[in-house]
């Protein structure tokens, strides 16, 4: 985990590609000084924008702007950087690159920037993954939560429980260390307490980090039935503008849509995907194949049928044409000529049904509220940070480690308690990065972008 002797010094564009009024070239590391003076001419005073031309390395200009040196360790990575705000075309930003490298840089790798500051001890690995996740952000609840997470809330919540196993564990230790009072130790009410306060609260962190994890990650949902049901219309409507190709020709739709839009911050990955039929055509059967596919890992089908035209036995018929194990609810479309009132609809099976008009927009609501209530999304609150899978699954983890301490608790084997304990902090490490492998980083930040 610990970086090389002298890194070498990396540079890259660390605005997005196209024009733009202002485009950014970020250097860090030990050659920055030098890099500045072949460059610039001079090493310009630190912390101030001064004006400055760039230069080739024959010494022609090849733009000039702004240029801002931070000095270590005071810069986001720790290092030495230089930032080389220019004309924001893609030639030309490239052009100053080309000549940043010629000076003795190398082409930064995605996130590479990000992974400096965490090496450095600049952020601890939830803030790296919230610079990633506030660049990222689908929606306004997102970006507070990932500003949130940046700024620690998330890492003081996991350090807070950490500092709580480690008294534990100390307490089970010495314990240890007195055979004659060991079990007297051991059996102390207040011991078994303190475990149980422990438990809740990791319960309710794991709570906190799902709900971040949600507006992260977001809810996948199928949009499945037979051509003309009404599919391309529900996700123009649920999207609140024209996406799909709607047309009354069945078959319209052979390849799979997708479309990112939200639900009160939770964002929703929409498929429409081919309509449900047997098809001879050879691009239809790839499509229905694509279709059974994206539905065995959405979080959700969404089975859209006319209600005007499907009666039990056919819709019996569909459900049997859906690969098994996946969760479904059941669209009553076109209400508006059905005559059906909108929302809920008791269901005779297990499957949740919902009355809606994809043309009108009646039932949308309920249709919204039922996706919210099945991924168990709450609106994000003040409190919500962000957060991701792999912190949810290591909290998880932990809790495993507690419950088992507190087995060999009650069985009075300290030493065994005291060891699940050692092991849900190695867990909840993991998150903030104090214990992560060299693999976990690369991970993490190989899909951060560059100049990142
Ligand atoms: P898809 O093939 O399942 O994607 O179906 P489309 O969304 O293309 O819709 C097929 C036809 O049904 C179009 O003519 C739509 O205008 C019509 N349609 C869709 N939803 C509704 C609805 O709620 N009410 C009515 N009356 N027509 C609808």
């Amino acid at each position: 985990m610990s970086a090389p002797p002298t890194p070498e010094t990396i540079a890259a564009i660390a605005t997005p590609p196209g024009i733009g009024g202002v485009g950014i070239v970020r250097i860090s590391g030990s050659n920055v000084p030098g890099i500045a003076r072949a460059l610039l001419g001079c090493l310009p005073a630190a912390r101030h924008a001064s004006f400055a031309r760039f230069r080739s390395a024959d010494d022609s200009t090849l733009d000039e702007g702004l240029a801002i040196y931070f000095p270590a360790p005071h810069s986001f990575t720790g290092e030495h950087v230089l930032e080389l705000h220019g004309h924001g075309g893609p030639v030309v930003l490239d052009l100053v690159l080309q000549a940043v490298l010629a000076h003795g840089a190398r082409p930064a790798r995605p996130g590479e920037f990000s992974e400096r500051a965490f090496l450095n001890g600049k952020l601890d690995l939830t803030q790296a993954e919230a610079v990633a996740d506030l660049i990222e952000s689908a929606s306004a609840e997102a970006a507070r939560a990932a500003l949130l997470s940046l700024q620690g809330a998330f890492s003081q919540r996991v350090q807070a429980i950490n500092e709580q196993l480690i008294g534990l564990r100390l307490h089970i230790e010495a314990a240890l260390d007195f055979p004659e009072e060991e079990i007297d130790l051991l059996a102390d009410e207040n011991l078994s307490h303190r475990a149980h306060q422990l438990t809740d609260q990791i319960d309710a962190l794991r709570a906190a980090t799902h709900q971040g994890q949600l507006l992260h990650d977001g809810m996948t949902v199928v949009l499945a039935g037979r051509p003309n049901a009404g599919k391309s219309s529900l996700l123009n409507a649920l999207a609140q503008h024209d996406s799909a190709i709607v047309s009354p020709v069945p078959g319209t739709t052979r390849d799979i849509l997708r479309e990112r839009i939200q639900i009160d911050g939770l964002p929703l990955h929409v498929l429409d995907t081919a309509g449900l039929r047997e098809s001879s055509d050879a691009i239809e059967s790839e499509g229905v194949r694509r279709t059974h596919e994206a539905m065995r890992r959405a979080n959700r089908v969404l089975l859209v049928i006319d209600d005007n035209e499907e009666e039990e036995d056919s819709v019996r018929a569909l459900r049997a044409q859906l690969p098994g194990g996946v969760s479904i609810t059941l669209v009553r479309n076109k209400i508006d000529r059905s005559g059906r009132a909108a929302g809920p609809v008791a269901s005779k099976t297990e499957i949740p049904e919902i009355a809606i008009s994809a043309q009108d927009g009646s039932g949308l609501d309920t249709l919204r509220a039922h996706l919210k209530e099945c991924i168990g999304y709450q609106v994000a609150g003040e409190g919500t940070f962000s957060a991701r899978r792999r912190h949810l699954d290591a909290i998880e983890r932990a809790r495993g480690h507690v419950d088992a301490a507190l087995a060999q608790l009650a069985a009075r084997r300290g030493e065994l308690a005291a060891e699940e304990l050692r092991q849900a902090q190695q867990a909840l490490g993991e998150i903030t990065g104090e214990f992560s492998s060299d693999d976990l980083l690369g991970r993490i930040f190989s899909s951060f972008c560059i100049g990142k």
